[in-house]
C-alpha cells in the first residue's frame, strides 16, 4: 500500500546484437525491425498503470544507425507528456560510443541515466561482448552528466567473477572520476551452464564493506548486496517513507536533505537536481544483472 509502484520495460525487442558472457538474452546479427509505434504505445500503457517510477531498458541494437536512441528518447518524451510526475530511468546500451545517441536520450526528459559497466576494468574483455569496454562505458556516463548535470547517473557492477578488491576499488574510483552518482553492486549468478561460471559467492559482509566504500567515495547512493540487481527498482517517495515512519540510517537523511533544501547538500556530497524531483526521489535501490 505504501510502496512505490515500479516497473522495468524492455524496448526494441527481445533479441540483442551482442553476446555478453553473463547474459542470457537471445542474440542475432539482424533482429526484427523496430516497431515504430512502440514509443507511443509503451508510453500510453505505462501512463495508464499509475506507476511512480519506471526503468526503460533495451537490448543492444548495433544493426540500427543510432542504436535505437531516437526510439528510446521518443518513449520518454511521450511518457513525460502524458505524466510529468512519473520518474523515468533509462538503462541504455553504450551505442558503440556514439555520444550523439547518448545526448539524445539524456535530453529526452528522463530523471536517471543508467549504463552498466558490469565488471572491473581488468575483466571487461572476459565478461562483456568484445564491442563493449570500460572506457566507452565511462564516456557514456560522463557525457550524459556533461549535457544534463541535473540528472543522476547510475551504474552497476557484478561481483563474483574473479575480480580482486584492488580492482573493485580502482573501478569505483574511475566511476567517481566520471561523475557517476549512483552505484549498485550485486552477486553474479550464472544464468545457464553455457555462461560464465561464478568464481566466488561474495559474503554479505563484503557487500556491506563495498557499500561503505561507496559512501566514503561520495556516491549519492550505493546499493550493495548479494541480491541487488541492476534494472528493476527504483525510488520511493518521501511521502511513502514518512507514512511508514521508516528510519534506515543514511537513507532517511538523504530523504530529508532532498526534500527540505534547494541546494541539496547531501550527506556525502552536493548534487544539483530539480527540487520537485528531489523531494520525490529518495533512493535508488536495487539492480539486476540480466541486461546492461
Ligand atoms: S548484457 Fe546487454 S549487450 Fe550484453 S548480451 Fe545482454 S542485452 Fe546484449
Amino acid at each position: 500500500e505504501h510502496g512505490t509502484a515500479t516497473a522495468t520495460i524492455m524496448l526494441m525487442g527481445d533479441t540483442c546484437t551482442r553476446g555478453c558472457r553473463f547474459c542470457s538474452v537471445k542474440t542475432a546479427r539482424q533482429p526484427s525491425p523496430l516497431d515504430p509505434d512502440e514509443p507511443y504505445n509503451t508510453a500510453k500503457a505505462i501512463a495508464a498503470w499509475g506507476l511512480d517510477y519506471v526503468v526503460l531498458t533495451s537490448v543492444d541494437r548495433d544493426d540500427i544507425a543510432d542504436g535505437g536512441a531516437e526510439h528510446f528518447a521518443k518513449t520518454v518524451s511521450n511518457l513525460k507528456e502524458r505524466n510529468s510526475q512519473i520518474m523515468v530511468e533509462c538503462l541504455t546500451p553504450d551505442f558503440r560510443g556514439d555520444l550523439a545517441a547518448v545526448e539524445k536520450i539524456a535530453q529526452s526528459g528522463l530523471d536517471v541515466y543508467a549504463h552498466n559497466v558490469e565488471t572491473v576494468r581488468e575483466l571487461q574483455r572476459h565478461v562483456r561482448d568484445p564491442r563493449a569496454n570500460i572506457d566507452q562505458s565511462l564516456n557514456v556516463l560522463r557525457h550524459a552528466k556533461a549535457v544534463r548535470p541535473d540528472i543522476l547517473t547510475k551504474t552497476s557492477i557484478m561481483l563474483g567473477l574473479g575480480e580482486t578488491d584492488r580492482q573493485i576499488y580502482n573501478t569505483l574510483t574511475e566511476l567517481r572520476e566520471a561523475g557517476v552518482d549512483c552505484l549498485t553492486l550485486g552477486q553474479y549468478m550464472q544464468p545457464t551452464k553455457r555462461h560464465l561460471k561464478v568464481e566466488e559467492y561474495v559474503t554479505p559482509e563484503r557487500f556491506v564493506h563495498w557499500e561503505e566504500v561507496g559512501k566514503e567515495m561520495g556516491f549519492v547512493y550505493t546499493a550493495s548486496g548479494p541480491l541487488v540487481r541492476s534494472s528493476y527498482k527504483a525510488g520511493e517517495t518521501h511521502r511513502d517513507r514518512d507514512t511508514r515512519g521508516d528510519t534506515r540510517g543514511d537513507t532517511r537523511r538523504h530523504t530529508e536533505t532532498h526534500t527540505h533544501t534547494h541546494t541539496h547538500t547531501h550527506t556525502h556530497r552536493d548534487i544539483n537536481m530539480d527540487t520537485t524531483n528531489q523531494s520525490r526521489f529518495i533512493h535508488l535501490l536495487i539492480n539486476m544483472n540480466s541486461v546492461h
